[in-house]
């Protein structure tokens, strides 16, 4: 028996095989989960999304910018014709314009702070809002963090604020539907290489430090995340609403990540 038998999962953001969504959409389908797969980028995505739809059985994939009322709302009415409910929505969508990643903090344009904050953050808020009437008897609620919500990352700019603001939405989300049984959540995964991780410079640097300074001394994996998806998708999570759960071998406990040879140059100092 699987912890997803007999659940529907809707999972937006499967761009490729890289992407965490597809992590994710593979842990949960083995499961047991009915897979519904939204995606946006026109025919170059569909192109990708659909032979990935088609390795696990997914007979419902449909496209929908997040930044359209209207897109959304006709995915959510032809999962309730199709399906009638849901158990699980993944949110594992986010973008940023390259100029407002990197430079300097100073330089985020207004038109690109709306656009980032718009597409990785108040998203979150439209889909609970057309989920949460497709989750009669409760359900689960999960989007994807990284840690430059609390601590400042190079380069990562415009996109923490959009963490930040969508790890505040979780809490508030989760208090709103709470009384409704849907527990809303998010993961905060250690840096992984995909399509958006590209878009930040120096992400490969990152990658780099995070392996080295992590308390595993391990880089974290699309299946990784996917464990940890399942476990909030599952009922072993039915306690467990509002919370920021770190899938990034330990990182986000390290405060000085100095190595013993440059400790004691320090020391030499005065
Ligand atoms: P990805 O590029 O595979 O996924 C990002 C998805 O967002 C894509 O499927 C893309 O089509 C979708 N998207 C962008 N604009 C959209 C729009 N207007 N409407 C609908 N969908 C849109 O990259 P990923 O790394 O798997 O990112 C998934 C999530 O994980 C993001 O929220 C990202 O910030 C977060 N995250 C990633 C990392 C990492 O290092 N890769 C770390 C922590 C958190």
């Amino acid at each position: 028996m699987g912890l997803m038998d007999g659940k529907i999962a809707l999972i937006f953001g499967v761009a490729n095989k890289n992407s965490i969504a597809w992590g994710i959409t593979q842990r949960l389908k083995e499961e047991g989960a009915t897979i519904l797969l939204c995606y946006a980028g026109g025919d170059a995505l569909r192109k990708r999304v659909l032979p990935l739809a088609e390795e696990i059985g997914c007979e419902f994939v449909e496209e929908a910018d997040v930044q359209s009322d209207e897109a959304l709302d006709a995915v959510f009415a032809k999962v309730a014709e199709r399906y009638g409910r849901i158990d699980t929505l993944v949110h594992s969508v986010a973008f940023a314009n390259r100029d407002d990643l990197g430079g300097r903090f100073v330089d985020i344009s207004r038109d690109g702070f709306k656009l980032a904050l718009d597409i990785s953050a108040y998203s979150l808020i439209a889909m609970s809002k057309r989920a949460a009437p497709l989750m009669p008897e409760g359900g689960s609620i999960m989007s994807m963090t990284y840690y430059a919500a609390e601590k400042v990352m190079p380069k990562y700019h415009v996109m923490a604020i959009a963490k930040a603001a969508l790890e505040a939405i979780t809490k508030y989300l989760a208090n709103d539907l709470g009384p409704q049984g849907i527990r809303v959540n998010a993961i905060s995964a250690g840096p992984i290489k995909t399509l958006a991780a590209a878009g930040v410079p120096g992400i490969r640097m990152m990658l780099k430090y995070a392996e080295r300074n992590a308390p595993l001394r391990a880089s974290v994996k699309q299946e990784d995340v996917g464990d940890v998806a399942l476990f909030l998708a599952s009922d072993l999570s039915r306690m467990v609403t509002g919370e920021v759960i770190y899938v990034d071998a330990g990182y986000h406990v390290i405060g000085l990540t100095l190595g013993e040879d440059e400790m004691a140059e320090l020391n030499k100092v005065d």
